[in-house]
């Protein structure tokens, strides 16, 4: 029988799930709110609930947002015929601190992972088709594609299926793909790269 009351235990298996963080991390943190004034726990509970009633995601970009459609992409500023695809929404984060993008982001949700298990139909390839599609219809200057996915096996092989599957309006013209610069080091994640760096990726993207 195990020594802590379940309330207990079920904040520590909740803490465990976080990336990162193991069985004594998780416990930590639990006798972190357990002992702590002003009822952060409580405070931790309600933003939690409150983020998980209020966000949904952009039906556009898939960023996280609390409207249908996100402010970047809903903005007449922004450079409706560059579209940068990115693996998650930290990494839209990333550009939008570092000031260097304006154009809209696509956000795929992941990379082809077979050692996750994680195939393409898992990934929003079909809602980024629609989106490229209506955007060609729409635009008559025509449309980059940046392929942001990090400079991982998995981010690689991402590239080259979203290559795959756009190669048709490659050819045709309509759109042109492009990679960010190995200014990146493999296995780096964007979402932690620093401003110079996404910068010099972005400036010296190449076609694909
Ligand atoms: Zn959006």
């Amino acid at each position: 029988m195990s020594v802590l009351p379940k309330s207990v235990e079920n904040v520590i298996n909740e803490f465990s799930k976080l990336p990162g963080v193991g069985p004594k991390s998780a416990s930590r943190m639990t006798y972190h709110y357990l002992r702590s004034p002003n009822k952060d726990a409580t405070k931790l509970g309600q933003a939690l609930v409150e983020m998980d009633e209020k966000t949904k995601f952009c039906s556009s970009c898939f960023n996280v947002t609390d409207e249908d459609i996100c402010n970047i992409c809903s903005s007449p500023l922004r450079d409706h015929s560059t579209l940068c695809i990115v693996e998650e929404p930290l990494d839209v984060v990333a550009f939008e601190n570092s000031g260097i993008y304006n154009g809209l982001y696509f956000v795929l949700g992941g990379v082809i992972s077979p050692a996750e298990g994680i195939t393409a139909s898992e990934l929003r390839f079909k809602e980024l088709e629609e989106r490229v599609k209506s955007v060609i219809n729409e635009s008559e200057k025509g449309l980059e594609l940046i392929v942001a996915t990090n400079p991982s096996l998995e981010g690689e092989a991402t590239a080259a299926y979203i290559q795959d599957i756009f190669n048709i309006f490659v050819k045709e013209g309509k759109i042109h793909i492009s990679r960010l610069a190995m200014g990146l080091p493999t296995g780096a994640d964007l979402e932690y790269a620093d401003r110079l760096t996404l910068k010099r990726a972005l400036e010296g993207r190449r076609d694909i």
